[in-house]
């Protein structure tokens, strides 16, 4: 048994995590992690959201929400996300709680202490127009290393090159535009050049290291390691603790880093275990997962940070980090609009199909490419053709054809090549997890259904089954062993379906509890199989496609439930009431021309919808600052009244979607509809593309012997594709019932 910790980098609390990083760092920690459980060692993985530092405050202040709010709410969603994804962490936290808080800056003050870390004075940007400081990501700029434009301060997201703002060419302060001068700032510095020989020496013997990792590693090391500023001038950050300094924030590559260690520590805080049988046995090894970017943080500056600490704590033993993994050719960049973000993804597709996908084009040791194209057609070739099709057709062949699992008789020369083959598969899959090639593992894999196919085919059980069943059933006891080989070494790869399979395979508890060792022990005989379903499904992108420009459309409407706080009527207009509304975070005055079919009384305290992002426009006299969305039939108006909380988003509406005209509202059509047979009706008939509200409501009033009939409202496109609103209490409804095809304006 070996202990092993798994260290992954932290994503910045600052926007969802996108498919980019799943490849880079997120899903092969999770491949290791369950290969390794597999094996009976003990395995710690720890990450957290890095809650900290300028990306989350420039987020925050573009959202209108505090740096804390913002913080929380991106950990919120990437926690579920990564969940969802099935990564599954011994303890995911974040970095504003109590114990890292305790252990970064008992790190900072002994370093300190110990003369690792001084102070000294340094010339950082100071923007005169704003009168303040600005840390790295406030100031914007090009990056000197590949000339893209418009870069933050601290790191390209295009080569991925670390900088420091004074590197930037044409710097611009994020604030104003404006230019920003040097000014002399008093700072503290981690004596990074006095750690020189040891790294040195620790790197030595990593031959086991990646290439690329080495090779940069030593690129540092070789051109001499400079100390490096740890403190910034910011408000939002954990303060350095030296008395006089506490205005001062700990840098946030340097304080989360220290996350690997303070969650070990608040895991044995949490539960009964022993962080120091991790982190001071010398037998335990340290892994870390990242991406290329994050390199010289986890081979350079953590492992001098340790050693300045703590003489007795473990080092990390390999960091197997990835190259990019690119969308159609480009970097994915929140500021450059290039982003698939992992919940949106896993809205659409199953977890193991976006986990398969992504571990075939891993960026292992170069940069790749993720293609829709190629998902399509990698699922719908390998995924459901190759491996699920095996399975299948064994699966459903058994069930119909035998009673019980069959016992193998006589084995024919093909038969024991195939077992053979197995036993050699599985050793190679092995291999290639323990050595972090997910990659390759995988290809093994699926090498081991392709021989499963052929076997099949070669044996067409389906004609030996009439001639000579004994004969059949050797070749059906052998094609299960080839599922359930499948199906143990999968595992780590498919974790949802290859438990899934565990069950038809009719065995006791989950895959993921069993030894690596039961993929290549025969099936059990005597057993009935239930009839199977197929394990995976084909993709249909041009579906995708239409659902996602609609999705987009709704995406520029920033649609959010407000409040109607007090109702005045318009001085100057007969049919127009002038109205307060409680938007969460601010007031706003709606007019609205509702008179006629509302009294003030009806209105007051009523939640409505409202589009927040309309240019404000003045209606006899009095500004309106927005529009609250009412369906209208004949003679009849009804308010849509969403349930959610007051500040909401309806439905995937974005914090920063741009203003919109008025002209561009008239693009979208938003209309009552009804739910009928599977489709959704409003004047005629639409397709139905987003309804599991709708279909959960409708199975549940089935059970309950209702009839199915709701109104909703949704937006259409001009080829009928019909997006419901939803908020966080499902979906919108109106005030007052009206028939389907009702126009929403
Ligand atoms: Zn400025
Ligand atoms: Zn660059």
């Amino acid at each position: 048994m070996k202990r092993i910790l798994i260290g992954v980098a932290w994503p910045y609390a600052n926007g969802p995590i996108h498919i980019g990083q799943v490849g880079g760092c997120y899903l092969p920690p999770d491949i290791f992690r369950r290969y390794h459980k597999m094996k009976g060692n003990e395995v710690l993985m720890v990450s957290g959201s890095d809650q900290h530092g300028t990306p989350v405050t420039v987020t925050a202040e573009e959202e209108g929400l505090t740096p804390k709010e913002t913080a929380e709410k991106y950990h919120q969603i990437n926690s579920k996300a990564l969940k969802d994804l099935g990564v599954d962490f011994t303890l995911f936290t974040y970095t504003m709680n109590d114990t890292h808080k305790r252990v970064a800056r008992d790190i900072f003050k002994t370093l300190y202490e110990k003369d690792h870390i001084y102070m000294d004075t340094m010339e950082t940007f100071y923007c005169p127009h704003c009168e303040k400081f600005l840390p790295d990501r406030y100031v914007i700029g090009t990056c000197p290393e590949c000339g893209q434009e418009e870069i933050d301060g601290d790191q390209c997201d295009e080569c991925g090159a670390l900088l420091d703002p004074e590197d930037l060419i044409e710097p611009e302060c994020k604030h104003c535009g404006g230019r920003p001068e040097l000014k002399e700032s008093e700072h503290f510095f981690l004596r990074l050049s006095a750690f020189q020989e040891k790294l040195e020496e620790y790197v030595e013997d990593k031959d086991h290291w990646k290439n690329h990792v080495l090779n940069f590693t030593k690129g540092w090391l070789d051109e001499g390691l400079e100390d490096r500023p740890i403190s910034r001038d910011m408000e939002w950050g954990i303060p350095v603790p030296v008395e006089g300094y506490e205005e001062k924030k700990i840098y946030v590559w340097f304080e989360a880093v220290i996350g690997y260690l303070s969650t070990s520590i608040k895991w044995s805080e949490e539960t009964d275990g022993d962080w120091t049988k991790f982190w001071k046995d010398p037998d335990a090894e340290h892994y870390y997962f990242l991406a290329k970017d994050n390199i010289p943080f986890h081979t350079i500056i953590w492992p001098a940070m340790l050693m300045g600490y703590d003489e007795d704590l473990n080092l990390p033993y390999d960091v197997p980090a990835n190259q990019y993994m690119r969308l159609g050719g480009e970097q994915f960049s929140t500021s450059r609009g290039i982003i698939v973000s992992l919940p949106d993804v896993l809205r659409d597709f199953d977890s193991d199909a976006v986990r398969y996908y992504i571990t075939t084009i891993m960026p292992e040791t170069k940069d790749t490419n993720f293609t829709w194209d190629e998902f399509q057609e990698k699922i719908n070739s390998e995924l459901v053709g190759n491996l699920g099709n095996f399975i299948h057709r064994v699966l459903s062949f058994t069930h119909s054809n035998f009673d019980e699992t069959p016992e193998a008789g006589e084995l024919e020369e093909r038969d024991t090549e195939v077992i053979e083959e197995i036993e050699k598969r599985v050793e190679a899959i092995s291999e290639k997890l323990e050595g972090r090639k997910f990659n390759k593992g995988l290809k093994e894999l699926t090498a081991l259904s392709r021989t499963g196919n052929k076997y099949f085919n070669d044996k067409a059980p389906w004609e030996e089954v009439d001639e000579d069943k004994e004969s059949a059933g050797t070749t059906i006891n052998i094609s299960l062993r080839i599922v359930k080989a499948l199906c143990v070494t999968g595992a780590p790869y498919l974790p949802d379906s290859m438990d899934e399979l565990w069950v038809y395979l009719e065995q006791e508890g989950s895959v993921h509890e069993q030894d690596w060792k039961e993929a290549i022990e025969p099936i059990e005989t005597g057993i009935e199989l239930d009839e199977p379903e197929p394990l995976y499904e084909k993709i249909d992108l041009s579906e995708m496609r239409e659902e996602t420009d609609l999705r987009n459309s709704l995406e520029r409407l920033d649609l959010r439930v407000g409040e109607i706080s007090k109702v005045q009527e318009h001085p100057n207009a007969d049919k127009l009431y002038i109205c307060r509304v409680d938007m969460g975070e601010e007031e706003r005055t709606l007019v609205a021309g509702l008179k006629p079919y509302y009294d003030k009384e009806q209105m007051e305290d009523k939640k409505i919808a409202v589009v927040a992002n309309l240019e404000p426009a003045k209606l006899r006299g009095i500004e309106s600052e927005g529009m609250m969305l009412a369906a209208q039939s004949d003679d009849k108006v009804s308010l849509l009244e969403p349930r959610g909380n007051v500040g909401e988003n309806i439905k995937g509406t974005g914090p920063g979607a741009e203003m919109i005209s008025f002209d561009d509202f008239e693009e979208y059509e938003l209309k009552t509809v009804k739910k009928e047979d599977g489709k959704i009706i409003a004047d005629d008939v639409v397709n139905l593309i987003d309804a599991e509200t709708f279909k959960a409501k409708e199975e549940e009033e089935e059970e309950e012997g209702k009839e199915v009939e709701r109104v909703g409202v949704a937006l259409i496109d001009d080829e009928d594709n019909a997006l419901l609103l939803k908020d966080s209490e499902g979906v919108v409804r109106l005030d007052e019932e009206l028939p389907p095809g009702s126009e929403v304006m």
